[in-house]
């Protein structure tokens, strides 16, 4: 028998998109179903069968369900919303390009998502066509990666990239590596977590053609590491591609230590190195996920020197404007001058490090 749900095709057709189909596999009252309603006339929803699954019907503040169904709170804009967060239009030399860094480039293949995370940062522009990369403008983007010889790390984004055929990826990742001073490779892609169905033998073979090649995902909750999210992670590190993971900070989904330490401890269990835990940012409408920084701060402050470093992913804001990634974090340095630096521990202890004459 077809098992269609082990077939990220049919995963990605079936997708839920409207109230009527999410009313089937969770109790919605009318108002709850008026406010998706509204919400839907601002953000798209698309949630894979796969993903919806996992959220526990009962509970209306399910995590799964929280980064999954528009909330009524997505339509009431807070004064610091801003439309382009990170400030990437002025950052892009042509379209698809952003060269913020001196070595690298994020290049956004595909606008297109297997599920519309509600706290996406690109959520203006993701989900408002499917259509990937224009020939055109691939040959452009291209064009302006091999003439500029400084660019070592070219970054695939969107959108999510492995929501495009195997073969149309082929198609854009053979180019940049026949870019000579092109190092390294890297895919963003949510569908490890999402719709892992599509990390298939075809894939992982083609991918394995174009190496050094390195995959970020983004899991937020325990919750979501499945035996099928192991499995695809397992089949990306087998194909000797280092994974890493990025996780943004989010209200009420996992902005507590204990759910934390759950996600970063799993994760380093299924090989997945946790990279990045971003400060939410100032998309629109989703200034009911933004915690404040310092209860970052104190989560990171709690689990450094207590779990694996390998857990630790370094917690970052995205400044406004496009300032980039800015670390923050608790200060372990109590005092430094000529002759000494005085450091506190994990435990709360403080320690003297003599320094060396200049
Ligand atoms: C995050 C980001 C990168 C990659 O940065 P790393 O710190 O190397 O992971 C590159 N370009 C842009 C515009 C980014 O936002
Ligand atoms: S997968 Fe990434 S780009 Fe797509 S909706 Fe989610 S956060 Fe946004």
């Amino acid at each position: 028998m077809f098992d269609r749900w082990n077939d990220w095709k049919w995963q990605f057709a079936n997708r839920i998109t409207t109230t009527e189909q999410l009313k089937k596999i969770l109790p919605l009252s009318d108002k709850d179903q008026q406010d998706i309603e509204t919400c839907l006339g601002l953000f798209r929803m698309a949630i894979t069968p796969y993903y919806a699954s996992l959220i526990r019907p009962d509970d209306p503040f399910d995590p799964i369900r929280m980064q999954a169904v528009p909330s009524i709170l997505e339509t009431m804009p807070d004064a610091n919303d801003l439309s382009d967060p990170l400030g990437e239009t002025a950052d892009s030399p042509v379209p698809y390009i952003v060269h913020r860094y001196p070595d690298r480039v994020l290049f956004l293949v595909t606008l297109q998502c297997s599920m519309y995370c509600r706290h996406c940062t690109r959520r203006r522009a993701v989900g408002e066509e499917d259509r990937p990369i224009t020939e055109a403008g691939l040959r452009n983007a291209i064009a302006y990666i091999r003439a500029h010889t400084e660019i070592r790390d070219v970054l695939i984004s969107g959108g999510d990239p492995l929501t495009m055929s195997t073969a149309k990826l082929e198609h854009i990742i053979s180019q940049i590596r026949a870019i000579t001073h092109v190092e390294i490779i890297r895919i963003g892609t949510r569908v490890p977590v999402v719709l892992p169905m599509r990390i298939t033998n075809e894939l992982t073979s083609m991918l394995k053609k174009y190496q050094p090649i390195w995959i970020n995902t983004h899991f937020n909750h325990p919750n979501e590491l499945t035996p099928e999210a192991a499995r695809a992670c397992a089949a990306i590190v087998d194909a000797g591609i280092p994974l890493g993971n990025q996780t943004v900070l989010l209200r009420g989904i996992n902005d507590d230590t204990e759910t934390m330490k759950r996600l970063l401890l799993g994760l380093v269990k299924m090989r997945v190195r946790p990279y990045y835990l971003y400060q939410c940012d100032l998309s629109c409408g989703i200034g009911h996920f933004r915690t404040r920084v310092e209860v970052g701060i104190d989560i990171m402050h709690r689990l450094t020197g207590n779990i694996s470093g390998y857990a630790l992913p370094k917690y970052v804001i995205d400044a406004p404007g496009g300032g980039g990634k800015i670390p923050v974090g608790y200060d372990y340095t109590i005092s430094k001058n000529d002759s000494e630096v005085i450091l506190e521990n994990y435990r709360g202890d403080s320690y003297r490090y003599p320094q060396p004459a200049q």
